[in-house]
Parts: C-alpha cells; sequence; structure tokens
C-alpha cells in the first residue's frame, strides 16, 4: 500500500467513528424527550382529584394507564381521543355540570371587563364653570407713624374657569372624572392692601437692634417653658422665603437678631430667650413674627440681615426659654 492510500483509511476510520458517536448521542437525546414525564391532574366529579406521572399525553391513554372508566353518565375533557392541553388537567364530570377548564394563569380579566357584561357603562363630557378665587395681597409701607391704617388700593374680582370632565358612569352612578382640559376664561384680580404698621422704635442704620431689655421686661414674672428647639437662620432673599420683601407673616417687617420663625405651636408674639446667644445684639431675646413651610414645632429659624450670615449660623440644637 501507498501511504497516501494509508492516510485515506485513517481518515475515513476517523470521520466513521465520529458519525458513529454522534447517531448514538441523538438517538439517546430523542428517546429522552420521547419518554418526557407529565404529572397530569384528573378531577372527579365531586371535587376529588388525583394527580398521576405519565409519559402518554393522549387522555384516553393516559386514563387506561391508570384503570380509569369514564361512565355513560360522565364526560371527559378534552375529549378522550385528543391530547392533554397545557393545563396538564383532565376533568371527568358528570354531564348534567359544566366541565371545569382551568384557565390558563396568564390570562388576566380585569374586573371592569367582567362587571361591563353585567353594568352598563357609559361616558359623559361634561363641562362646568368654577370661580377661581382672588387672592389678597398686602404692601407694608411701615412709616414712623404713631396710628396702624389699612387701605384698600384695589378690589379683588374672582375669575372663572371652564373645566371639561370624562365622566364614567356605571348603572348611572359617576364612579371615574378626569379632567380633559382647562380654559380660563376670566383672570381674578388680586386685591390689594397697603398696612401701614406702627412702629415704636426704628433705627436708620442697616444693623438695627432692637431693645432686649424692653423684651425682657415684657415677660418679667412670667414662667417659661424650657425646650431644645433645632435652630436655623434664614434671610429674606427668594431662596429663603420664596419672596423677597422681608414681610413675615404677622405683617411686621423682619428684623435681624430679632424675629423668628417659628411652628404654630408658638402664637405670634411669643417671647424666646436663647441662653446661647446672649452675646449677640439682641443678648438672646426674639420674638416669634413669622411662620415657615420647613419650621415645625421643635424648628426655629432666626432672621438674619444677609444669605450669607444666614448659612453661616448653620443648624444647632439650643436651648430654649419660651414665653408664651
Ligand atoms: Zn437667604
Amino acid at each position: 500500500m501507498k501511504t497516501e492510500e494509508k492516510l485515506s483509511i485513517k481518515i475515513i476510520r476517523k470521520i466513521v467513528f465520529i458519525s458513529i458517536i454522534l447517531i448514538f448521542l441523538l438517538t439517546i437525546g430523542v428517546k429522552a424527550s420521547k419518554s418526557d414525564v407529565n404529572y397530569v391532574t384528573i378531577t372527579f366529579p365531586e371535587d376529588y382529584e388525583i394527580t398521576v406521572m405519565t409519559s402518554s399525553v393522549l387522555v384516553s391513554d393516559i386514563l387506561a394507564e391508570n384503570h380509569i372508566i369514564v361512565l355513560p353518565d360522565e364526560k371527559v375533557y378534552p375529549e378522550e381521543n385528543s391530547n392533554i392541553d397545557f393545563t396538564k388537567t383532565i376533568t371527568i364530570s358528570k354531564k348534567t355540570e359544566e366541565p371545569k377548564i382551568v384557565a390558563e394563569e396568564n390570562i388576566s380579566v380585569s374586573t371592569e371587563e367582567i362587571l361591563g357584561k353585567y353594568i352598563t357603562v357609559t361616558e359623559k363630557i361634561i363641562t362646568e364653570q368654577v370661580e377661581i378665587p382672588y387672592e389678597t395681597i398686602t404692601k407694608d409701607v411701615s412709616t414712623a407713624g404713631t396710628e396702624t391704617k389699612d387701605t384698600v388700593l384695589q378690589e379683588g374680582e374672582n375669575g372663572l374657569k371652564e373645566i371639561k370632565y370624562k365622566v364614567k358612569y356605571q348603572d348611572n352612578q359617576e364612579v371615574e372624572r378626569n379632567v380633559i382640559s382647562e380654559q380660563i376664561l376670566k383672570e381674578p384680580v388680586n386685591k390689594i392692601i397697603q398696612i401701614s404698621t406702627k412702629i415704636i422704635s426704628r433705627s436708620s442704620s442697616r444693623n438695627q437692634t432692637y431693645s432686649p431689655s424692653a423684651l425682657e421686661a415684657s415677660v418679667a414674672g412670667m414662667t417659661p417653658k424650657v425646650a431644645t428647639l433645632n435652630t436655623s437662620a434664614y434671610c429674606a432673599c427668594a431662596k429663603c422665603t420664596g419672596k423677597t420683601n422681608g414681610i413675615t407673616s404677622s405683617g411686621a417687617k423682619a428684623k435681624e437678631w430679632y424675629t423668628v420663625a417659628a411652628g404654630s405651636g408658638y402664637p405670634i408674639g411669643t417671647v424666646i430667650y436663647i441662653p446661647a446667644l446672649a452675646n449677640k445684639p439682641n443678648g438672646g431675646w426674639f420674638v416669634v413674627e413669622d411662620r415657615g413651610g420647613a419650621i415645625s414645632n421643635n424648628r426655629i429659624d432666626i432672621y438674619m440681615g444677609s444669605h450669607a450670615s444666614a448659612i453661616s449660623f448653620g443648624r444647632k440644637n439650643l436651648e430654649c426659654y419660651i414665653y408664651e
């Protein structure tokens, strides 16, 4: 034999060997898939059920394997000459009963769909006109005058808007209402009031100080409530108050080292003494003159003349003597 022939025989042998292995593996695979074992639930009339292990898929085969005989007054679902379906359930029921068909779990039927079959659902588009209430704006023109006087500069007038709703009714009962559109027919006119607040002492300097001794004297003889309050500082800037006029909730202009914002638990006019701030221009004496969105009853905010000083004050828990 020539060496070339020897080589080709070697190659053919190799190919045959690999093919045999492949065929062997395929046969195992097919056998394995044919002998797939299923767990099938068979339910009988009167809610009795069993689960059997079977490699068959034909209903009659599975019943025969388990020695189950369908009586003349009974019926089978799926039918005996068909294969079991994805629910892997065979239901035997009396011919007078409806067969209990197990629904696929993935099919979700919404409550609305079910209700819709029994209840008439109607939808209507409804248009309503709603008044827009006017806002009252106060302008503080405090002067050194001695009289408090409020002047109405502009009368307020309510606006009007038209709202379109999509309303859903079930048996004539409204069950859902969604706004489709809103149209302003008339803008409200704000009421503007000018206030002149009576101010007793007034300093022309920027760093106004208000007599701590007067505050101290005003609470003489009162017993303070002592509490540790989370204390921070704010200024009249938009960042701190959302406006820039420095007018407090009480209507008074905020004053540095005097005005504090406190929660509704402390009435406007409440005097607060903070011993830790006794070295400050106000000697540690403050008056509640303002409120704030983020202010709760265990927090107070001290008014400062600049944002920088408010920031540098930071936040600290300080002992407070509260004179309500
Ligand atoms: Zn600020």
